[in-house]
């Protein structure tokens, strides 16, 4: 063998770990290049399915088996991860759409999703349009011969109204066209985006299923990423050339962190959901609040289609609650009480374990004042893992400058 010289020693080292090493925890594999045996097998190996690795956008080890077991936790069979939840929603909408196709959204949508139907999707020549979704008949009138994708989400972000998801499911699969469920909320705990009503057949869900992983499986507030969850291998295909010519790549740090949280999500997702129904519960008997939204309240409105998907399985809920606050109470009394907060912190996003607050004025966010809401400041509560009691002494406290 030729005597190296050490620079070149420390890159093409010879000593290699004993095989067979196993953690708890699945290994952190980076990489942009990803080495062939030789040129033979670089030219048949094949990106698009996962039996070899070919370059670090298209998969390595830490990406295939976070995708994987995404798979499980919603009940898919394909998987694609993209680097934030609100890129999950751009991937489906750029995959799907086309100039002169029409997509409908929710009203109560998460904000970003109608920002981009606004901006990119109108520049390309894709027009949307808002539909009610407490009402199915508004969504049937709405579709049209150019409508290609509706878009779901239950509850609503921020107001958390419940939708009859399964009627609005069924108004689409009966004009064929596909549902792309923004499943954040229910993180694939609550229900299963796929079969809404497990034990019918054939299965009533959506067709897509985006999620946040920002929020609950991420559980710590420190990395952004979304994904994109298909049981149809073709629908999937298609997604995934999108996902590839956009470039769109997570790093390997990031899902392992992921991985990491991944076994304790139904643990903290049933610890969120207890405390926030308990903190909701007790918000209702407080004056200053005229309205409080959590699903799981029977005063909530979509109670019932809560109920309807959600309490055959897990019965979850999630941390989230919004209250609404008396309409003589002005804004700079509401913030002065979000100000107030010592434990409840301000700042976007949620799933974490450290609780947050946002006031939201809700006039802004939607076409029309939905009926079902009250009138006043929409103030939305993100409850994490501190004691329950401690939350409610720090609610009460602030109570004050809403008076
Ligand atoms: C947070 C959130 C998103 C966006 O996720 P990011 O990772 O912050 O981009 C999308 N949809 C819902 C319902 C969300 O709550």
């Amino acid at each position: 063998m030729m005597k190296k010289s050490p620079s070149t020693e420390l890159i093409h080292h010879p000593y290699q770990p004993p095989a067979g090493f196993k953690g708890l925890q699945e290994g952190v594999f980076k990489a942009s290049t990803v080495l062939f045996p030789n040129v033979a097998a670089m030219r048949s190996y094949e990106w698009k399915d996962k039996s070899a690795f070919t370059y670090g956008l298209h998969g390595t080890p830490t990406t295939y088996t976070l995708e994987e077991r995404l798979c499980t936790l919603e009940g898919g069979s394909q998987c694609l991860l993209v680097p934030s939840g609100l890129a999950a929603i751009a991937l489906v909408s750029l995959s799907l759409l086309r100039a002169g196709d029409e997509v409908l959204i929710p009203d109560n949508v998460y904000g970003n999703s109608k920002s981009l139907a606004d901006g990119e999707l109108k520049q390309w020549g894709i027009s949307h349009r808002c539909y009610d979704p407490m009402d199915p008949q508004d969504l049937a009138a709405k579709l049209s011969e150019n409508t290609r994708l509706v878009w779901l989400e239950a509850p609503g972000s921020v107001s958390l109204e419940f939708p009859n998801l399964c009627e609005l499911v069924r108004v689409c699969q009966a004009r064929n066209v596909w549902t792309a469920l923004d499943n954040t909320w229910g993180s694939g705990i609550a229900f299963s985006a796929f079969d809404l009503l497990p034990g019918s057949s054939p299965a009533l869900g959506a067709d897509i299923s985006v999620h946040a992983l920002t929020k609950y499986p991420c559980g710590s507030g420190d990395v952004l990423m979304g994904s994109v969850t298909t049981r149809d291998a073709g629908l999937h295909m298609r997604l995934k050339l999108t996902h590839m010519r956009l470039g769109f790549n997570v790093g390997a740090n990031d899902a392992e962190a992921i991985l990491r949280a991944l076994p304790s999500i139904y643990l903290r997702y049933q610890a969120h959901d207890v405390a926030a129904r308990a903190l909701a519960a007790w918000c209702e008997t407080r004056p200053e609040f005229v309205q409080v939204l959590h699903p799981a309240l029977p005063s909530s409105p979509g109670h019932a289609h809560w109920a309807e998907i959600c309490t055959s399985g897990s019965g979850g809920a999630a941390g989230l609650f919004t209250v609404v606050i008396a309409p003589h109470v002005t804004q700079a009394q509401v913030d002065q009480f979000c100000d107030a907060l010592q434990h409840f912190k301000i700042g976007w996003s949620w799933g974490g374990h450290l609780s947050l607050v946002v006031p939201y004025d809700l006039a802004s966010m939607r076409t029309a004042w939905p009926l079902h809401i009250k009138r006043g400041i929409l103030v939305r509560f993100w409850v994490g893992l501190e004691s329950v009691a401690d939350l409610q002494a720090d609610l009460s406290q602030a109570l004050i400058h809403l008076h």
